[in-house]
């Protein structure tokens, strides 16, 4: 099945509002399995709408409106949509009741104008909407269905789920399944060149979407049951964890920092954060998540070197030799985090966020990120140039959660992760 969505509205064309309603419904065609083949604005003008209805009608069996039920004179979705789809408007008793009904509830008597809104398709059906004066409205003309729409989305969307959808589908074949792979690390070039080949397949779909700081693998399967779509999907998805394997942290509503407190909860670690550049971010990252109380307790912002020496302990020696941003410093601020909170991991993160402080020596985007875990210090130089300040801040943020997931799951760390022995760090590290 083709459709095509018209919004309907000069303060579209103009840009007074979004067309937030066209990304509802474009999503929920998608997710019956219906191919939009355009999306159109086309303002309050009645030979213009009907025009465009005319050559949509001709190519596409659905037409899905929004707008223009209102009762002034500009809304003439209805009238014009009729007309091209065969069918008339009589007067509707009932729903003239309900619109009367309504304006009575908050102390109102009915404007005249509003009787036209209880004029209702004769073929065609009337969609109750319970959250407004305007019905929604159904045509059909030869195997070609129109579906109109009130423009206000607290309307529209209830019209839809309850209203909609049970009439769309029985006119699909078959059900769509979906299914989302949350990974992190590889970006989306190395993802093509890993997994490109998974991508070119027609039922299951898999399509990737670039995040800032992670790439989610989105898997779309029909078939003629529900339990058989997610069977498709399920399998397509071991296709990617073969390749991918735990780079893929999570799936559907999984967030990173979701994944590294349900692996810290996994393994009964707590963690505590010393952060710099990041200013919070990690710690505020992870009490984002229900339940983090039992695995952090501790965050610490060390933001001026003051606070990385009163609050974690960092050698004064330490910062006037290899200054804040610094292997160095982050291996002791992890140490320092570790040991003021008696946490069982503890991140450090510091680092030049930009977009000003530069040097040759160290560049903006430069950023050192550490963890301290039983008996090892974890170092990693983090080259994040190029990018804005807030991206840098995510980046980094992104990476020490994914490090504090792969330390308490025992994954693998990145290639270019450095190890130093914390009984050691005094010795090596000055
Ligand atoms: P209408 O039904 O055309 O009179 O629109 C009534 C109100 O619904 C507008 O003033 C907007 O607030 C909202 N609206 C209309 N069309 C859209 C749309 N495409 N996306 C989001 N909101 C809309
Ligand atoms: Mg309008």
């Amino acid at each position: 099945m083709e459709a095509e969505i018209i919004a309907v509205g000069t303060e579209l064309l103009l840009g007074d509002i979004l067309n937030t309603n066209a990304q509802f419904l474009a999503r929920q065609l998608a997710d019956l399995g219906i191919t939009v083949l355009h999306q159109h604005v086309v303002g309050d003008n009645a030979a213009r709408l009907e025009e465009l209805v005319r050559t949509a009608k001709a190519r596409s069996d659905l037409l899905v409106f929004s707008g223009g039920l209102g009762p002034t004179a500009d809304d003439l979705t209805k009238e014009t949509v009729a007309r091209c789809y065969h069918d008339t408007l009589h007067f509707d008793r009932e729903e003239m009741d309900k619109i009367t009904s309504f304006f009575a509830k908050s102390g109102r008597t009915t404007p005249d104008n509003n009787e036209k809104q209880a004029m209702v398709p004769t073929r065609g059906k009337k969609l109750p909407n319970r959250n407004g004066t305007a019905p929604g409205v159904w045509f059909e003309d030869e195997g070609r269905y129109a579906v109109l729409l009130p423009g206000p989305p607290h309307e529209l969307i209830p019209l839809w789920n309850e209203q909609v959808l049970p009439l769309l589908q029985p006119l699909c074949s078959g059900v769509l399944h979906s299914l989302t792979l949350k990974v992190t690390g590889p970006g989306e070039s190395h993802l093509e060149e890993t997994v490109g080949h998974l991508f070119r397949s027609a039922n299951p779909t898999a399509a990737i979407y670039a995040k800032t700081c992670e790439c989610h693998i989105r898997i779309t399967a029909k078939a003629a049951t529900p339990a058989e779509a997610a069977a498709m999907c399920r399998a397509k998805a071991q296709e990617f964890y073969d390749i991918l394997g735990d780079c893929i942290y999570g799936e559907d509503d999984a967030t990173l920092e979701s994944a590294a407190v349900a692996a810290l909860q996994k393994h009964h670690l707590t963690l505590a954060t010393a952060e710099s550049c990041t200013g919070g971010l990690v710690s505020r990252r992870i009490t984002d998540v229900p339940g983090a109380s039992e695995v952090f307790g501790f965050g610490f912002v060390t933001y001026a070197n003051e606070a990385k020496e009163k609050l974690l302990g960092v050698p004064g020696e330490v910062l006037a030799a290899h200054g804040a941003v610094s292997p160095q410093t982050a291996a002791w601020m992890a140490q320092g985090a570790r040991r003021a909170s008696g946490a069982d991991i503890s991140l450090a993160l510091t680092g030049l966020a930009g977009p000003g402080g530069g040097t040759p020596d160290k560049p903006v985007g430069l950023v050192y990120l550490a963890a301290a875990y039983q008996d090892t210090i974890y170092i990693r130089k983090l080259g994040l140039g190029g990018r804005s300040r807030e991206v840098v801040r995510l980046r980094s943020s992104q990476n020490a959660l994914d490090l504090a997931r792969r330390l308490a799951l025992g994954l693998p760390l990145p290639d270019d992760t450095q190890t130093v022995p914390a009984a050691r760090l005094a010795e090596e590290m000055r």
